[in-house]
C-alpha cells in the first residue's frame, strides 16, 4: 500500500502530520491551540486524516465507473459502523505516527478516540452487519455503495435511573461531522401522497407532495489496499418551491407544517428490533431511502451508458431485510413512468437486478403494510404491487393448477388480516436470490416460512452464513492480542483471517499459553477500570468474567441468564464455604422503548444486581452488573474481557448472531443452545471448546407439539421454584413485592413462550461444568486459543466472497 507522503522518514512524516493537525484547527475550525477543547483537536485531526484518503477514494471511485463491470449498491436502513478516527488510523496503518504526532502537540490520541461520537444508525446485529460487510467490500476491493439514512437523531441513549431504562435523544450530529461530505449538487425530488390518474394503459401520479433528499457521502475504507467505497446517506430537506407556493397564497401554518412532516422523514431512527411497527413515518422513511438510491442508481448508470437497455449486466441491488423492499415497485415505476419501457421488460429486468437476506423467521417481526396505509402513501406503487401480484399468481396457477389453497398463501395480500401486503413475500417474488444468515436459519426458512416458494421458485434460496471483520473486532479492539499474534504468526490475519490457525500450533507451549492469559487479564483490568469509574462497583479482574450484551429481548432469554444467577447466589448462601469459582456477571443492551416486558427484564436485572451486589455475605464469589448504553464502543471494550459468552436464545430464534462470533474470536469461550450461528462455531472450534446445552429447534417445535408444561418443571424442581418464588414474591424489590408477577405468570401460567424452564437445568449443569474448567486455568486458555484458532470462518470477507461469487457476480476493481 502506498501512503501519499511513504517517501518521508518516520520524523518528517510525525513532523507533517503535526503540522496539518495543527493548520486544520486554525483554518477549519478557527481556533487558538491555546483555548481548543478536546473535540476541536478531534475535529482538526479528522480533518488531517481523512485528506490523506480522499485522493484515493476519488482514484478508487473512478477506477470502478471506468471498469463497467456490475456494481452492487447494498440497501440498508441501518447502518451500526462505530467511531471512525481510530478505524481509519488502523487502515492506514498510522495509528502510532498520529498518536507521537499529537504527542509532541501535548495531546493524548486515545483521549481523541473516545472522544468521537459513536453514530448509532442503528438497532443492533443488523445495522452492524452491514457496517461489517461496507469494511469487508472495501478490503475486498468489490465495487459498491451503501445507501442509508442519515438520521439526526440515531438509538437511543440510554439511562439506569433507579434500575430502569431511561431515554434520551442521541444529537450525534451536535458537534459536527469530520467524516462527512455533503452533496448539496446530488439531490432527488421524492413523492408521496397524491393520486392516480388513468390515462388509456398508463397511470400518472399527480398532485403529490414532494420531499429533497440531499446526499451525504462518508469514505469507507479497505485494509491493506487503495480501494475506498462510499457510504451515501439521505437527508430529507423540504422542496423549497412546494412551500413558497403555500406560503405565498398566505396558508403560513399549511408551509411551515409541510416542512415539518417531510423534514421528519429523515429525524429519528425508529428503536425496534426485531418487530415491525407499522407506522406511517416509518413506511415514509423506507420509500424515501428507496427512492432517492434507485433514482441515483439509475442517474448514474445513464451518465455512464446512455441508456438503460444493459441494466441488469451492471447493476446488483441487495435489499438488507425487507425494509427496502419497496425498491422493487419503485424500479418498475421509475422504469415504465419515467423512463419509457413495457411493463414486461420492466419486470424482466427487475426480476435479474434484486437480492434479499431474511434475517427472521418470527412472526412479529415479518413486516406487513396495510393496503390502505400504502394506497393513501404510495398509490402508484400500490398499483404495481397488484399487478405484480397478479402477474405472478397467473404463473403459479399454471404451475399448480390444482392448489387453490396455495394461490392464498402465497399471494403478495393477505386478506384474512384486514388486507396487508406481505413485504417479504414481494421480496421472495422480485429477487433471483434470497439468503439466510447461517446454516439452520437458511434451512428452517426453506422448510417453514418459504416452503411454498421453494416449491415454486426451487433455485432462489441459498445460504450465506454471517461473518465479522477481523479489522474492528480484533486489531481494533483488542491490542494485546493482536501484538501476540502479529509477533507469533505475522500481520496477514488482517485481511486474511484463515492464517489464525496457525496459531494451533502454539497452543502447545506454555509460554504461549501464558502470554494469552496475560492478554487476557490486561483487556480484564481495564473493564473493571471502566467499571469502577462509570458504575462505582469494584470488581475482581481474576473473576470469570460472563458476559451476556446485545439487545434485550424474550427469544434472547437474558432472563433464562438470570434465573441461573438467583439460583447460585441461593446456593452460594447455601454452602458459603464450598470452593465457589468467583464470577462476575455482566449485562448489556437496550430494550425498545415500546417493549414493556424487555423493560421489565432490565429493572428486574438491576434489582437482583443491588441485592447480591450488597449482600456481605456474598463478598467476591459472585457480583453481577449491568452496564448502561450499549454500543459498538462498549462491545469493543468489553468483549475483548470476555471468558465466556452467553448465546443462550431459543433454538430456531436467532437467525445468526454476530456478537458469538466476536467473543470466539477474542478467546471468550462460549456457553449456547444450538442456534443459528452457534452450531457452525462448534463445528469449527470444536466439540469440547465449546458449553452447548438446551433443546434443539427440534426438540423446541416437538415440546410445543406435544403441549408445554413449564408448570410441572417449576413444581418438581425445587431450585426453579425457589428462584421463581423470590421473583413473584418481591425478595429483590420489596418495597414493590407485585413487580415481577407478571413475569413470573408469563412462565408459569402463560405458557412460558420462549421455554425458559424447559432449559434451565440443562443451563445450570453446564454452568457447572464451566467452573469446574474454569478451576484448571491452563486447560481453559488452551480451548481459548482453540477458539481464537479457528474463527478464520467466520470473517465477514469469506462472507462477502461468497455474496460477490454466489449472488450478486461481481469482480474486485483492478487498481
Ligand atoms: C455485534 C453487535 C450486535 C449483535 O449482537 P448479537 O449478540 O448477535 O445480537 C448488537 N449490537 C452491537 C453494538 C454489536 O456490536
Amino acid at each position: 500500500m502506498t501512503l501519499l507522503f511513504d517517501f518521508k522518514s518516520s520524523d518528517e512524516r510525525i513532523n507533517t502530520l503535526a503540522e496539518s493537525i495543527q493548520s486544520k484547527l486554525k483554518l477549519i475550525i478557527g481556533k487558538d491551540p491555546i483555548i481548543a477543547t478536546e473535540h476541536d483537536w478531534l475535529n482538526a485531526t479528522s480533518y488531517a486524516v481523512r485528506d490523506l484518503i480522499v485522493e484515493r477514494w476519488l482514484r478508487s471511485v473512478r477506477a470502478s465507473l471506468s471498469q463497467s463491470d456490475r456494481r452492487v449498491s447494498y440497501l440498508s436502513m441501518e447502518f451500526l459502523i462505530g467511531r471512525t478516527l481510530s478505524n481509519t488510523l488502523l487502515n492506514l496503518e498510522i495509528y502510532d505516527d498520529v498518536s507521537q504526532a499529537l504527542n509532541k502537540i501535548g495531546v493524548d490520541l486515545e483521549k481523541l478516540v473516545n472522544e468521537e461520537d459513536d453514530p448509532g444508525l442503528g438497532n443492533g446485529g443488523l445495522g452492524r452487519l452491514a457496517a461489517c460487510f461496507l469494511d469487508s467490500l472495501a478490503t475486498l476491493k468489490i465495487p459498491a455503495t451503501g445507501y442509508g439514512i442519515r438520521y439526526e437523531y440515531g438509538m437511543f441513549k440510554q439511562n439506569i435511573v433507579d434500575g430502569q431504562q431511561t431515554e434520551s435523544p442521541d444529537n450525534w450530529l451536535e458537534y459536527g461531522n469530520a467524516w462527512e461530505f455533503p452533496r448539496t449538487n446530488l439531490r432527488y425530488k421524492v413523492q408521496f401522497g397524491g393520486r392516480i390518474q388513468k390515462e388509456g394503459n398508463t397511470s400518472r401520479w399527480i398532485n403529490t407532495e414532494e420531499i429533497l433528499a440531499c446526499a451525504y457521502d462518508q469514505i469507507v475504507m479497505g485494509y491493506g489496499s487503495d480501494a475506498t467505497n462510499t457510504l451515501r446517506l439521505w437527508s430529507a430537506r423540504t422542496n423549497n418551491e412546494m412551500n413558497l407556493g403555500k406560503f405565498n397564497k398566505g396558508d403560513y401554518i399549511g408551509a411551515v407544517k409541510d416542512k415539518n412532516f417531510s423534514e421528519n422523514i429523515s429525524r429519528i431512527l425508529y428503536p425496534n428490533d426485531a418487530t415491525s411497527s407499522g407506522k406511517k413515518l416509518r413506511l415514509g422513511q423506507e420509500y424515501f431511502l428507496v427512492s432517492a438510491t434507485l433514482q441515483n442508481i439509475l442517474h448514474t448508470h445513464y451518465r455512464v451508458y446512455n441508456t438503460y437497455d444493459n441494466l441488469v449486466d451492471k447493476v446488483a441491488i441487495h435489499l438488507n431485510d425487507t425494509h427496502p423492499v419497496l425498491a422493487i415497485p419503485e424500479l418498475m415505476r421509475l422504469l415504465i413512468d419515467e423512463h419509457g419501457y413495457s411493463w414486461s421488460k420492466s419486470w424482466e429486468m427487475t426480476e435479474k437486478i434484486f437480492s434479499y437476506t431474511n434475517h427472521t423467521l418470527m412472526s412479529e417481526a415479518l413486516e406487513t403494510w396495510p393496503v390502505e396505509m400504502m394506497g393513501d402513501i404510495l398509490p402508484r406503487h400500490l398499483e404495481i404491487i397488484f399487478e405484480i401480484n397478479d402477474h405472478f399468481l397467473r404463473i403459479v396457477k399454471e404451475k399448480f393448477p390444482n392448489d387453490h389453497e396455495l394461490l392464498t398463501r402465497v399471494s403478495l395480500i393477505d386478506e384474512k388480516h384486514g388486507r396487508q401486503i406481505r413485504m417479504a413475500w414481494l421480496a421472495v417474488v422480485g429477487c433471483y436470490k434470497i439468503n439466510g444468515v447461517s446454516e439452520l436459519h437458511s434451512e428452517l426458512m426453506v422448510q417453514n416460512l418459504f416452503s411454498d416458494f421453494s416449491k415454486i421458485f426451487p433455485n432462489r434460496f441459498c445460504n450465506v452464513t454471517n461473518g465479522i471483520t477481523p479489522r474492528r473486532w480484533l486489531a481494533l479492539s483488542n491490542k494485546p492480542l493482536s501484538y501476540l499474534l502479529d509477533e507469533s504468526i505475522g500481520k496477514t490475519w488482517r485481511n486474511d483471517l484463515g492464517v489464525i490457525s496457525e496459531i494451533n500450533n502454539h497452543a502447545c507451549y506454555p509460554s504461549f499459553i501464558e502470554r494469552i492469559k496475560e492478554c487476557k487479564l490486561e483487556n480484564k483490568k481495564k473493564l473493571a477500570l471502566y467499571i469502577a469509574e462509570n458504575l462505582n462497583i469494584i470488581i475482581n479482574p481474576n473473576s470469570l468474567f460472563d458476559v451476556q450484551i446485545k439487545r434485550i429481548h424474550e427469544y434472547k432469554r437474558q432472563l433464562l441468564n438470570l434465573l441461573q444467577v438467583i439460583n447460585r447466589y441461593n446456593r452460594i448462601l447455601q454452602s458459603p464455604n464450598d470452593d465457589w469459582v468467583p464470577r462476575v456477571v455482566i449485562f448489556s443492551g437496550k430494550a425498545a422503548s415500546s417493549y414493556v416486558t424487555a423493560k421489565t427484564i432490565i429493572h428486574l436485572i438491576n434489582d437482583v444486581a443491588n441485592v447480591i451486589n450488597n449482600d456481605q455475605r456474598i463478598k467476591n464469589k459472585l457480583k453481577v452488573v449491568f452496564i448502561p448504553n450499549y454500543s459498538v464502543s462498549l462491545a469493543q471494550l468489553i468483549i475483548p474481557a470476555a471468558d465466556l459468552s452467553e448465546q443462550i436464545s431459543l433454538a430456531g430464534t436467532e437467525a445468526s448472531g454476530t456478537g458469538n462470533m466476536k467473543f470466539a474470536l477474542n478467546g471468550a469461550l462460549t456457553i449456547g443452545t444450538l442456534d443459528g450461528a452457534n452450531i457452525e462455531i462448534k463445528e469449527h472450534v470444536g466439540t469440547d471448546n465449546i458449553f452447548i446445552f438446551g433443546n434443539t429447534a427440534e426438540e423446541v417445535e416437538e415440546i410445543r407439539l406435544q403441549g408445554y408444561e413449564p408448570r410441572k418443571i417449576y413444581e418438581n424442581d425445587h431450585e426453579v421454584n425457589q428462584v421463581l418464588n423470590q421473583i413473584a414474591s418481591g425478595f429483590f424489590n420489596s418495597e414493590e413485592p407485585e413487580r415481577y408477577r407478571a413475569l413470573y405468570d408469563s412462565l408459569i401460567n402463560f405458557g412460558d413462550y420462549y421455554q425458559l424452564l424447559a432449559d434451565f437445568r440443562s443451563y445450570v449443569d453446564t454452568q457447572d461444568d464451566v467452573d469446574a474448567l474454569y478451576k484448571q486455568p491452563e486447560l481453559w486458555a488452551q480451548k481459548s486459543v482453540s477458539n481464537i484458532a479457528n474463527m478464520g470462518y467466520f470473517s465477514s470477507d469469506r462472507t462477502i466472497d461468497e455474496y460477490a461469487r454466489d449472488i450478486w457476480k461481481v469482480k474486485p476493481t483492478i487498481l
